[in-house]
């Protein structure tokens, strides 16, 4: 599974529709101050799924939004699609039925985001899974902000383990774990009332 392309309609500074081809290999992105580098990593990010809205920079979701320039008026939604190459068929069985998978995200003002993968309508879960199983997403470490090479250099062991983790491909099976545990839990709670109302009514 292999980016291909990156397109922008009306997201942060991108108002106009936009299309960026991604070429094979380390991608770096570079301009002057204020050009919209950044503005772009976090189209990636939230693309695949970013439901925080700090890690966009911004207060709230909408935000990403673009806002108005002195000559142009505010949009009132935000669209981002990330084209990959899926000619290795590693894809979700439910999204796996074209060598080419357009992942699309889209936000309206007041009615939130809505995600596309392909034909399919999906839910932020499947969009995060999806870049989850191909060892990426919104947190992947591949996805490098300026500064973050310091970091790195800096971090705790556990943060290096979070970053073995994910080149070692296991990043999906901790959320599928995750999620696991809570259904274990809520079976476990269920059982317990069960319990009890059987005792009440012995
Ligand atoms: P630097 O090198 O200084 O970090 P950069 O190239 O990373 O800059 P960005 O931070 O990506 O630049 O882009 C900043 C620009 O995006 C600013 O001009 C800002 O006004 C604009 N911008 C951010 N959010 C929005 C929005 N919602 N609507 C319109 N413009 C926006």
């Amino acid at each position: 599974m292999r980016f291909t392309r990156l397109r922008l309609s009306g997201f942060k500074s991108f108002v106009d529709p936009t299309e960026l081809v991604i070429a094979p290999g380390l991608t770096g992105v570079v301009g002057p101050n204020g050009c919209g580098k950044s503005n772009l990593l976090e189209a990636l990010r939230w693309v695949m799924g970013e439901s925080r809205p700090t890690a966009m920079r911004g207060g709230g979701m909408e935000d990403v939004i673009f806002a108005g320039a002195a000559t142009r008026p505010a949009r009132h939604h935000a669209e981002v699609t990330l084209v990959i190459d899926n000619t290795d068929r590693l894809a979700p069985a439910a999204f796996n039925d074209a060598d080419t998978l357009d992942v699309v995200r889209r936000i309206t003002r007041d009615a939130g985001s809505a995600y596309r993968v392909g034909a399919k309508e999906a839910r932020a879960r499947d969009v995060q899974m999806l870049f989850a199983d191909a060892s990426t997403g919104a947190h992947s470490q591949a996805l490098v902000r300026q500064g973050q090479i310091a970091e790195l250099i800096n971090a705790k062991p556990a943060q290096r383990r979070r970053i073995l983790e994910e080149a070692a491909g296991i990043s999906g099976l901790y959320q599928r774990r995750h999620e696991a545990e809570l259904k274990l839990r809520q079976a476990e709670g269920n059982l317990a009332r069960l319990d009890d109302t059987v005792g009440a009514l012995a």
